[in-house]
């Protein structure tokens, strides 16, 4: 309260509303009132921002909705202002509304004197104190001692002051671990808690005193930096964060290496006021957590619209999902050796009603980022299994089938068991199916990817390393997984006949894998020069446009019979 008495801010009423309060007010003589009156609620909502108020006045009876909107938005800045709903008469539905969007009282026109509204203004007064007081205990979150999400909202409130009046820049920096839920499913809440406290522990360590650290919720952590000059500052302390948090945790005794997602946003290019700075963090966020890994995003205008896209993009997933529009399409694998279609790879098509034919690479990212990506792996092995099971029924001679698999994948819990049921339901001969995996989405779960391969290779499930060549992979890992061919990527085929380097290069992945007694497949070959390197250097097996692209199952089945006709 000020010593020249209470603030009283009055929104929404009309200007002879205005003048009755006033006058009820000045006529109360224990205390000193100062009325400020806005009609408009828009600009009252500046006024709030700006001003030092003790107590609103928050009239509901003229925009109702737009007054409900108010109340909300203060409630989600965890303000500690106190405000008296305004209504014309007691049982008014909206005063009820008011209470349950955190108004702390409401007083009705009809019945109101100078002795009830100066009473009113009071207690709201008293009561906001005392809130006050008792949340000052609670500006901490128990389980790791750091500021929680109320102390990190007035933090931010008071650092965006500072800066806009030193004309400063300032940061926030959101972090997410990515499958956090995952790790409450599989260990238990008890594990999601150690690594949360071990989170904090490691984020705090790693900045300077003044860059305050705060728990939101879960596992979403705060870091708001009041000095950094530019971004290369700030993306330096992002991948200090990213660095700490790559390092194993250990957790029920085991080591769990998870990765994080940041969403920095700058102010004030990215928002001058606390609820648009956090808007734009965490919209950053939903851009990084759409990359694989570890990555930081800034927040610039044009990820709204990405994010926006991105979400309908997903919602059309899910639908396409339910209304079966995805199809498999198979490419030939050709034997160098005999010349002859030894097995193929299933390529994931989207038949869309309006876009036609959606290539993998525009919907995989989205399906991997929202999870989807795990049923509609199901959905592949499954149609995968089906199509070995009618092609045996018109081929001579089996092929096997190849089929890609995710990280995310491999990181559902469910996997093994899942995918071993589906495959036992098919009846086929499991060894028939391989799941083609990438480098990088094995060493991003190794141990968790190694006993799911283990499981899968005892039931006779054989696998391939996908576009070898472009990740990181530790040699000491891959020799240990039931790996049986390296595919090497179509980066290093497109000049292998062109190019002296990249046919060195090819040439020793051949060795390379033959050594640890692995099969080598070519990917992307296009003409009869790379075939003619790529025989004469001993690979084993093709695949590429030279032979045919990935076409549907009829499409295949017809390109086979054609091929054994044409032989007779
Ligand atoms: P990938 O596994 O490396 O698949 C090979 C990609 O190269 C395919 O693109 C294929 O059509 C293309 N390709 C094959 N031969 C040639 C060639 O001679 N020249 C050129 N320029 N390209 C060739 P596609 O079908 O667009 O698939 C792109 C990626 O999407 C795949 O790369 C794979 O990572 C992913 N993908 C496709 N289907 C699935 C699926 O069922 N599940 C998952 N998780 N990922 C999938
Ligand atoms: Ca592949
Ligand atoms: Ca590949």
């Amino acid at each position: 309260m000020h010593e020249s008495g209470v603030q009283v801010l009055l929104l929404g009423s009309t200007h002879a509303e205005y003048g009755r309060m006033e006058k009820m007010l000045s006529s109360v003589q224990s205390y000193r009132y100062h009325l400020i009156w806005h009609e408009s609620l828009k600009a009252g909502e500046e006024a709030i921002k700006k001003g030092h108020h003790d107590v609103v006045l928050l009239d509901c009876q003229h925009h109702p909705n737009q007054a409900l909107g108010i109340l909300q938005t203060n409630l989600d800045r965890g303000s500690q202002l106190p405000f008296i709903a305004i209504t014309e008469s007691v049982d008014d539905i909206v005063a009820q509304q008011a209470l349950s969007f955190g108004a702390i009282d409401f007083l009705a026109l009809e019945n109101m004197d100078n002795y009830v509204l100066s009473r009113c203004i009071g207690y709201a007064v008293e009561k906001s104190h005392v809130e006050q007081k008792l949340s000052q205990l609670n500006l901490y979150d128990p389980l790791t001692g750091v500021p929680n999400r109320m102390y990190f909202l007035q933090n931010l409130e008071e650092a965006i002051d500072k800066a806009s009046r030193q004309q400063q820049n300032l940061s926030l920096l959101l972090i997410n671990l990515d499958g956090f839920s995952r790790v409450n499913a599989s260990f238990g809440s008890d594990a999601g808690d150690q690594l949360v406290t071990i989170m904090a522990e490691r984020l705090t360590g790693c900045v300077r005193k003044s860059d305050s650290v705060s728990r939101l919720n879960g596992d979403e952590f705060a870091l708001v930096l009041d000095d950094c000059e530019g971004h290369d500052d700030i993306a330096l302390v992002a991948k200090k964060v990213i660095d700490v948090l790559s390092a194993p945790f250990e957790i029920a005794g085991q080591p769990l290496v998870v990765s994080c997602s940041i969403g920095i946003a700058v102010y004030p290019d990215a928002g001058v006021t606390v609820e648009d700075m956090l808007q734009s963090a965490n919209m950053a966020m939903q851009e990084a957590k759409a990359e694989r890994g570890c990555q930081f995003h800034f927040y610039n205008k044009t990820t709204n619209a990405e994010v926006i896209a991105q979400i309908s993009l997903e919602q059309d997933l899910r639908r396409a999902l339910r209304a079966e529009e995805f199809e498999l399409f198979y490419q030939p694998r050709v034997s160098l050796e005999s010349g002859e279609t030894v097995g193929m790879e299933g390529l994931l098509r989207w038949r869309h009603p309006i876009r036609g034919l959606v290539s993998p690479s525009e919907f995989i990212p989205v399906a991997e980022e929202s999870g989807l990506i795990v049923p509609l792996g199901y959905w592949v092995i499954q149609q995968a299994c089906a199509d070995i099971r009618s092609m045996d029924e018109k081929l001579a001679t089996p092929l096997d089938v190849a089929v890609n698999l995710s990280f995310k994948q491999l990181q559902d819990s469910m996997f093994v068991d899942t995918s071993s049921r589906i495959i036992k339901q098919s009846g086929i001969d499991p060894s028939r199916l391989e799941f083609e995996l990438t480098e990088t989405a094995i060493m991003s779960n190794y141990q968790q990817t190694y006993e799911g391969m283990m499981a899968l290779h005892k039931m006779g499930v054989t696998f391939s390393l996908d576009d070898f060549g472009t990740g990181f992979s530790s040699f000491a890992h891959i020799q240990r997984l039931p790996i049986s061919a390296l595919k090497v990527d179509r980066s290093f085929i497109r000049n292998v006949a062109k190019s002296n380097e990249d046919a060195i290069i090819v040439k020793a992945m051949i060795n390379l894998a033959h050594s640890l007694r692995l099969k080598v497949i070519a990917e992307g070959v296009e003409t009869l020069e790379q075939i003619q390197f790529l025989w004469q250097n001993q690979c084993d097996q093709v695949q590429g446009f030279y032979f045919s692209p990935a076409v549907s199952m009829k499409d295949f089945n017809l390109m086979i019979e054609q091929r054994a006709t044409s032989i007779i």
